[in-house]
């Protein structure tokens, strides 16, 4: 508290970031960043761009990214807004498109930064219970609304929701911008992109933080009709010209365009991800569907924060939240498979112990 604050400042109650701790051999499985490492050719364009050319601002609209992108996704590059991770992105989206008299509605568990953003840009919201298997009831999103925005799979369940879900929504509220933030799509789950060419009220947020393993390099971005993706620069350019470097959207460029490297590492990614439920399972854990690169897990015989710590004193990290219907539960990523090796090792100790 400060009397230099402004009034807005004192009403925040920012996001907690996942903890990034120096512990020697840490195991850390608790931000959902990627065990694999970027594309080499991402490595490269990052090593090409370090030259007197940096005294130069970017192109601030990242022309030739969106280019990138709209090819690679079959749109056109209007469809394509790009910022500094999908949280900016995310960000802009609140500002531009989901302010209205009535609420916006998302999940009662979902990612943790939406209602941060509602306190900021003084958004009221609303949140819908997950039903039992904590799956999205895209019914009860049948009532006044002024926008709706829901990750594909949800985080921090894993938990995907179907296209027919997707679609019931955007026809719902024809009127209502609907933002599904595909972070995690990518792991399994079905992208609503196609769906953009029908419903000029969807936007599309996508991240390469995560199944591009570049979450350093902090570029995200979204895909909707071209008159959506104007609301986002009408944002963008009122507050940041060039939230993305010349080295991040060179990078960017040359992730995309190593689309063996990006599908390899995904197949690998999923293939632990396998092994890592079937593990959980063997010890008695109740795992949720994941279509993510985490599984969301309980065991009914240890309370969360007994199974967090005790990792935690074997150098793994994971992470839970102290929150209503999922206290007992654990977010854990999936590391190498030697890490999930590890972790299965540590928790069947714990267990027996
Ligand atoms: C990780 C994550 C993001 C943010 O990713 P950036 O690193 O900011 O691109 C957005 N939404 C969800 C649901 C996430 O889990």
């Amino acid at each position: 508290m400060s009397r230099l604050w402004s009034d807005l400042t004192h009403t925040l109650s920012p996001y907690v970031p996942g903890e990034q701790p120096r512990i020697p051999g840490l195991i850390k499985l608790s931000t959902n960043e990627s065990p694999l490492g970027p594309s080499p050719k991402a490595l490269a364009a990052i090593a090409a761009q370090a030259t007197d050319d940096l005294r130069l601002y970017p192109d601030p609209e990242a022309t030739e990214l969106r280019k990138t992108l709209a090819a690679y996704h079959g749109l056109d590059p209007a469809q394509v807004f790009v910022g500094n991770g999908s949280d900016e992105v995310l960000a802009h989206a609140f500002a531009a498109l989901l302010k209205h008299d009535a609420p916006l509605l998302f999940p009662d568990i979902t990612y943790s930064f939406y209602p941060v953003y509602c306190r900021l840009f003084g958004i009221e919201a609303e949140t819908i219970p997950l039903d039992e298997a904590f799956q999205v009831r895209v019914a009860d999103y049948r009532r006044r609304a002024g926008a709706i925005i829901l990750p594909n799979p949800n985080a921090p369940t894993g938990v995907a929701l179907p296209l027919s879900d997707i679609e019931t929504l955007l026809k719902g509220h024809p009127d209502a911008p609907v933002v599904i933030d595909e972070a995690y799509v990518d792991f399994g789950a079905d992208t609503a992109i196609p769906l953009i060419a029908s419903h000029d009220n969807l936007l599309v947020v996508r991240t390469f933080s995560k199944s591009r393993a570049l979450a350093g390099l902090r570029v995200g971005y979204a895909l909707g009709h071209p008159s959506i993706i104007q609301a986002l620069t009408r944002v963008k350019d009122s507050f940041n010209s060039y939230p993305l470097g010349r080295p991040a959207q060179a990078s960017a460029i040359a992730s995309v365009q190593d689309e063996g490297y990006f599908r390899e590492t995904l197949a690998a990614i999923i293939a632990t991800r396998t092994r890592m439920v079937e593990g959980l399972t063997a010890l008695g854990f109740e795992t949720l569907p994941s279509s993510a690169n985490f599984v969301f897990t309980r065991h009914p015989q240890h309370s969360g924060a007994a199974l967090a710590a005790a990792l935690r004193e074997r150098a793994i990290l994971v992470r839970r939240w102290d929150a209503p219907r999922i206290g007992d539960y654990l977010r854990i990523t999936v590391g190498t498979e030697a890490q999930t090796e590890k972790l299965l090792t540590a928790l069947t100790e714990t267990i027996a112990g």
